[in-house]
């Protein structure tokens, strides 16, 4: 039997814009923040706090934080890489939630951020150590933990010793990325339930880009596996400019309307979503990968209108 909730985490303000070539203004990720919250998002990725050389859109992150609307019950979070990155965040005095990744393999480790797959491992530990000393939360995310760009496979034996090592720090969960979507869902299953044997108490989060369309699939499996949180974009915008040909995130148009219509609930509105898909759509001026962001939702009552009419 599926859980009957599950958490969105919104990361189009980070995840969904950083790989976009045109530079989007602050008041439009502002903008697009506070759409989330009224569609009723209360975990949001709002930033990162790397080098503005290497990921140009995100160089406003200040400004950004400075922007972010006054609410109490709503986490944001601030994706950092290494313990400079923690210290600008929480300087900021707005970030609830520090974001580390550690990444699988040694070669993406070095071309994402410089370390070894290890040195990433031991940042991570570092961060949540720090957030937790500031009373701050912190959680971890596992780059390629489904398969890497340039080494290929990925051991399961790996990502969940990484799991285990990163979670003896304490954060509040530890997610799944499938950086580059080559995950199935058999994979997710499996490596879900491991990862959630090792690390239990602590919660799964999964995060995946739908660059083979397998993106859904994975959610559902991933689900089914017992994780608790589901990164998703607004959209489908998304991809790392680390990794070569990687495509946007799982849409939470898509993943809020396979949960809801499963009975599965979000906290979301499908309205607001797809009212905000389209404002960022005339923002980016294109159209966005989200398969519901074009068709709408079912049952959607204006059709039924039309239908009865004929
Ligand atoms: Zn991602």
């Amino acid at each position: 039997m599926y859980t009957k909730a599950i958490e969105i985490v919104e990361v189009s303000p980070r995840d969904g814009l950083q790989n976009e070539k045109q530079p989007i203004s602050t008041a439009d990720k502002l903008t697009l923040i506070n759409r989330a919250i009224e569609a009723g998002a209360r975990r949001i990725e709002v930033t990162s706090f790397v080098n503005p050389k290497a990921v140009p859109q995100m160089a406003d992150a200040d400004a950004v934080c400075t922007g972010l609307p006054d609410r109490d019950d709503v986490t944001y979070i601030g994706l950092v890489m290494n313990l400079r990155g923690a210290e600008r965040a929480i300087a900021t005095g707005r970030i609830d939630q520090l974001g580390a990744v550690a990444v699988a393999t040694d070669t993406f480790a070095m071309r994402n951020q410089g370390q070894t797959s290890d040195g990433s491992v031991d940042a991570a530990r570092a961060i949540i150590k720090r957030a937790k000393e500031t009373g701050l939360t912190a959680q971890a995310t596992i780059g390629a933990s489904f398969g890497c760009p340039f080494e290929g496979e990925v051991s399961e034996d790996r990502v969940v010793a990484m799991a285990k090592a990163i979670a003896e720090a304490g954060p509040v969960e530890i997610a799944l990325a499938d950086t580059i979507g080559v995950g199935n869902p058999a994979h997710v299953a499996r490596l879900v339930v491991r990862v959630r044997e090792a690390i239990n108490p602590l919660p799964v989060r999964v995060h995946f880009h739908n660059t083979r369309g397998t993106g859904l699939a994975n959610v559902w499996a991933a689900i089914a596996a017992g994780a608790q949180t589901v990164d998703a974009s607004i959209g489908g915008l998304g991809g790392c400019p680390f990794a070569p040909g990687a495509a946007g995130n799982v849409a939470t148009d898509d993943v809020f309307y396979m949960l809801e219509r499963a009975e599965i609930s979000t906290g979301l509105s499908l309205d607001a979503i797809i009212e905000t898909n389209h404002w960022l759509a005339g923002v980016m001026d294109k159209e966005l990968p989200a398969m519901v962001g074009k068709a709408g939702g079912f049952p959607n009552p204006a059709d039924d209108k039309e239908r009865n009419a004929a």
